[in-house]
């Protein structure tokens, strides 16, 4: 595959970890931003999946590039899967993370360790020049820490604890991070989709 994929995101965190996931693809990894394409998209879909899609057709209909767009979230099990898919808006969308996560710990008092499962779930949407729409979604799961730890990453990852590295998603190096995380996997399935279709010769 040649050309660009614009990516349907103004969120910087989210744009380092997609251009590194997805440098081994040959093609330009650039940010809506980047592309000169500004769009009010309101996010008003019930799903993740919904959002994804939402955005990528918002963006897609002002180039002829490829266009992606993920919408993702963390899903704390003994909060009922809050805050879901109305992560970015938890506590309202320019409240600093240090007090959005400290919320979070604060709602889980008490709550003992093998009750704090949570997950970052991830779907990512892809519109092609040739009008098709792929979708996939994957998920990390783990653990609500009891303090923030760890410097990298953004958003919740100081208090989203990976059981299997016996860290925080901030803890974890960026390669690390990538080769477990919802948004990893969700990038590597969406390569395959688009390997899939590209040789379907559609
Ligand atoms: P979106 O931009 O609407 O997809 O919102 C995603 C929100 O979910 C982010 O703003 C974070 O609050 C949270 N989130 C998603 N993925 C991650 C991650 O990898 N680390 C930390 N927080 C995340």
């Amino acid at each position: 595959m040649s050309g660009k994929i614009i990516f349907a995101t103004g969120n910087a965190g989210k744009m380092k970890e997609i251009r590194m996931i997805m440098a081994d693809m040959g093609m330009e990894i650039i940010s809506m931003k980047e592309a000169g394409i500004s769009v009010e998209i309101e996010e008003n879909g019930s799903s993740y999946e919904e959002n994804a899609m939402i955005k990528a057709r918002a963006v897609a209909a002002c180039t002829e590039n490829i266009v992606m767009a993920d919408d993702s979230g963390l899903e704390v099990d003994a909060l009922g899967g809050e805050p879901g898919i109305y992560s970015a808006r938890y506590l309202g969308e320019d409240t600093p993370y240090s007090i959005k996560n400290a919320d979070i710990i604060k709602r889980l008092e008490g709550v003992a360790d093998e009750d704090r499962t949570a997950r970052f779930v991830c779907a990512i949407a892809a519109i092609l020049p040739d009008g098709s729409e792929l979708s996939v979604r994957a998920a990390i799961e783990g653990r609500i820490g009891y303090e923030e730890k760890g410097d990298n990453g953004f958003g919740f990852d100081p208090i989203f604890y990976v059981p299997m590295f016996g860290r925080t998603t901030a803890e974890l190096t960026e390669e690390e991070k990538n080769q477990v995380s919802h948004r990893g996997k969700a990038l590597e399935l969406m390569k395959e989709e688009l390997k899939r279709h590209e040789n379907s010769g559609c």
